[in-house]
């Protein structure tokens, strides 16, 4: 880390840019407009982690929650039959396999899981756990995923992970940068700038609100540097 830039100014015009960014140009997903229910988040998030924002919200708001309400739903249903369901989706097999098992799980507690409940969960995780925390819970929980990861490589340079749930310093640098007031509309704004602007291809530096202090940017203006 003895190459990040996280001085306070830095930070702060970070956060501000990609608030008033998010302001004017977030996305609107089924699980934003139902972030009070907390199947609708988790299963969400569940989706999200290897299929695009827009793929998963059309999906969930036109096929599964008109037919899934509860995790018991879910956990009383033939394997077969769900894996089937979810193959518009893409991955069924395994995505039936481990949703079932949660949902199992889930619908046997019929309570609310906890913060480290979820964290125990059969395939699920820190970036799972983060998110329901902070967008359900409405907790202040960083959240860190292979586009995050993605700008903050650029713009401070933060080293890129082997494996991001195991890279304590990436989380620790999320938290450390994670605004107190709003955190929950920096994060989900966060995720939309990381898809329309730093994207994996072809980022949108010219137009990019923080070009002026990113590093990336600055690096390809002048390669000496
Ligand atoms: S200037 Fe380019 S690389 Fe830097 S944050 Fe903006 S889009 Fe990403």
């Amino acid at each position: 880390m003895d190459n990040v830039d996280a001085s306070p100014e830095k930070i702060d015009f970070f956060v501000y840019n990609i608030m008033e960014w998010g302001k004017k140009n977030k996305r609107h997903f089924v699980w934003r407009e139902r972030n009070d229910e907390f199947f609708v988040v988790f299963i969400s998030e569940f989706f999200l982690r290897k299929t695009k924002s827009e793929t998963v919200d059309s999906f969930l708001r036109n096929v599964f929650l008109k037919k899934y309400r509860t995790f018991c739903d879910i956990a009383h249903e033939n394997v077969e039959n769900l894996k089937g369901f979810l193959r518009p989706l893409g991955l069924h097999n395994q995505r039936g396999i481990a949703l079932k098992e949660i949902a199992t799980v889930l619908c046997k507690k019929g309570e609310l899981p906890s913060y480290e409940e979820i964290l125990e969960l059969p395939h699920c995780g820190r970036y799972i756990a983060n998110a329901v925390e902070c967008f359900f819970r409405k907790r202040k929980r960083a959240i860190v995923d292979h586009n995050i990861e993605r700008v903050f490589n650029r713009f401070f340079s933060v080293p890129k992970a082997v494996e991001i749930h195991k890279a304590e310093y990436l989380w620790n640098f999320a938290d450390k940068i994670l605004p107190s007031e709003d955190f929950m509309s920096y994060n989900y704004y966060l995720l939309d700038f990381s898809a329309l602007v730093c994207r994996p291809r072809k980022p949108q530096c010219v137009s990019c609100p923080l070009s002026e202090k990113c590093d990336f940017y600055l690096k390809k203006q002048s390669p000496g540097r």
